[in-house]
């Protein structure tokens, strides 16, 4: 934890020096003495500490400086931090300046130059207003700071990606908290950058405007970049099948990446419980999942990069050659596609502008505290949607789930059905279908179609999450790989179709269980066709798959 500070102001250096030293001899184990030598130069040290989130104990001013006297300093810097104690150092001749500021500026002391013997005319004092000082205080927040706004997409991008990438911040919405002084003094701090939102603060006084995902995982030591060129095996997509092939792979002495295009976890990482999940009886979310199956990972030597995409594949021979969003190559012997689904558009007139402002596909995790007190619209049956929905309903007014059929018994667990027939604030709204969203910067109300009726409601609503079945992307693949006509990899016994190898096949056995068209690359997860879309057989997938990758990679 950062010391809090003591800092000092003088334009006479000599005064300076010697007030600094006796700060330091005194109050060095407890706190940091900083100083400057004039009171301009103070005030933007001040404001750099503010947005460094570092306490300020004190503030130590002499009277007589040019440009702007010790009281002058003492009241500008009072905006920046209002509870430090203040205090002035003044010449005999300046004892009735002091007095008065007392009363009519607040300064909580003066001290008169010189201080000799300080243990008589210094400290005594000093400590009075430090033990003051210490009884009121709270250490700061000394992690990452992000400002912004709940409607703004880029916003809940970051901070969806640091929240599932574990790591802890504190998020400042600008709008929602305008009236907090706190807030007022943070954005005067950051001038004319205020308006580059996000805006991201780092600990060591660093900042980033317009903050993205990708740079923010560099600050804080996330990798993008692979360490070498080459890896026996290589996985494109981190969630629970990526995770366990890595887990399988790197366990087995193969030296392994996975390369994730948002933050490890995928779909599974995004869920607010997972009940049906072997071994944990009362069930876990989805980001203790991720987060235990990454420092699992980790510890057998797995690189993870994140967040990198991969957006091409090509084939040298033995080699599988990957190419990344950022133009880098990672090359290797095995290949593991595990790229899952992503959430299938809803067709909504005026949909797309509100992505992230309001309308969001899948979790919402991150955002599920932000409806306190609020109307939030569930749509889809089937067992995401339910887990949202309970989660929701932890903080919301009122959740209402919109589906197209007559109930949710055909599309969701009969577990979570129970739970939400127990949970008061929980409607369900059948033969529903949204029809169109409005809103000026962000979702305010939702037009439902009402297929039994065939007539539309319009309903306000300020979030809408997203739930409606879920397709592969896999386009990246081009001819390579092949798939089923919604693009679904092929696997093992899907590409031998009467008796008949794969295409281009050249080796003397068959695919293997989970191998595609082309020898060496398999698909696991979410992502193969016909596959299980559960974590747990995604893992099962995942690990079983390193089985066949040591066969193959015996005799490459
Ligand atoms: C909200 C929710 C709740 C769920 N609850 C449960 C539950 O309770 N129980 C259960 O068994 N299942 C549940 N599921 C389903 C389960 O999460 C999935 O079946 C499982 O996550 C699939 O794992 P996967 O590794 O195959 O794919 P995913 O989890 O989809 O992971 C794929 C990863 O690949 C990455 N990726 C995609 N393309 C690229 C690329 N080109 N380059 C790099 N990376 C890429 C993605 O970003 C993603 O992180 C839930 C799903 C959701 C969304």
């Amino acid at each position: 934890m950062a010391k809090p500070i003591l800092l000092t102001v003088d334009d006479d250096v000599d005064v300076l020096r010697a007030i600094e030293r006796d700060l330091r001899s005194q109050y060095g184990g407890d706190y940091r003495v900083l100083s400057s030598d004039s009171p301009h130069g103070a005030l933007d040290l001040l404001n750099g500490l503010k947005l460094r989130n570092d306490g300020v104990a004190l503030l130590l001013a002499d009277q007589r400086m040019p440009q702007m006297d010790g009281i002058g300093f003492l009241q500008a810097a009072r905006q920046i931090f209002p509870s430090a104690k203040r205090a002035l150092l003044t010449a005999y001749a300046d004892t009735n300046a002091a007095i008065s500021a007392i009363n009519e500026a607040n300064i909580d002391y003066f001290f008169l130059k010189p201080w000799d013997p300080p243990s008589e005319h210094l400290y005594p004092q000093l400590n009075d207003m430090l033990d003051d000082w210490r009884a009121s205080y709270r250490p700061p927040f000394q992690g990452i700071r992000v400002l912004g706004t709940r409607w703004s997409p880029s916003s809940y991008e970051l901070r969806d990606f640091l929240a599932r990438s574990h790591v802890p911040y504190q998020w400042i919405d600008v709008e929602g908290s305008a009236n907090d002084p706190e807030t007022k003094r943070l954005l005067e701090a950051l001038g004319p950058d205020a308006s580059e939102l996000p805006v991201v603060l780092f600990p060591d006084g660093a900042k980033l405007l317009n903050g993205a995902p990708a740079e923010v995982a560099q600050k804080v030591g996330l990798r993008t970049r692979a360490e070498t060129s080459f890896y026996d095996l290589a996985i494109v997509g981190g969630g629970p099948a990526g995770l366990a092939a890595a887990v399988y792979g790197a366990s087995e002495g193969l030296h392994t990446v996975i390369i994730e295009r948002e933050a490890p976890g995928g779909q599974a990482g995004m869920s607010s419980r997972i009940e049906n999940y072997l071994g944990f009886p009362s069930g876990l979310s989805g980001g203790d999942l991720a987060r235990r199956a990454v420092v699992q990972a980790k510890r057998f030597g797995v690189e993870i990069l994140a967040p990198q995409s991969v957006v091409e594949l090509r084939i040298e021979g033995p080699y599988r050659i990957l190419k990344l969003a950022d133009g880098s190559e990672i090359s290797c012997h095995a290949l593991m596609i595990a790229t899952g689904v992503q959430w299938r558009r809803l067709e909504a007139p005026g949909i797309d502008q509100f992505q992230g402002a309001g309308v969001y596909y899948g979790g919402g995790t991150t955002e599920a505290m932000s409806c306190k007190g609020e109307m939030v619209y569930v749509v889809g049956g089937a067992n995401s949607a339910g887990q949202a929905a309970m989660n929701f309903s932890k903080y919301a007014e009122r959740v209402v789930i919109l589906v197209r059929g007559d109930s949710l018994s055909s599309t969701m667990s009969q577990y979570l059905i129970d739970q939400i027939k127990q949970t008061p604030n929980i409607q369900l709204w059948t033969h529903a279908s949204v029809s169109q969203v409005h809103g000026d910067k962000h979702l305010e109300e939702i037009s439902v179609l009402c297929t039994d009726t065939d007539k539309i409601e319009r309903v306000p609503a300020t979030s809408m999450y997203i739930f409606i079945g879920a397709l592969p992307r896999t386009d990246w693949l081009g001819s390579t790989i092949e798939r089923d006509d919604r693009g679904f990899i092929l696997t093992g016994p899907d590409l031998v179709g009467e008796g008949q190898r794969p295409k281009g096949w050249t080796l003397d056995r068959a695919p293997f269980l989970l191998e595609t068209n082309v020898p060496g690359i398999f698909a696991v997860g979410d992502v193969r066709h016909g596959s299980v879309k559960r974590v747990a057989s995604g893992v099962g997938e995942g690990s079983v798959a390193v089985q066949f990758i040591h066969q193959y990679l015996s005799k490459v």
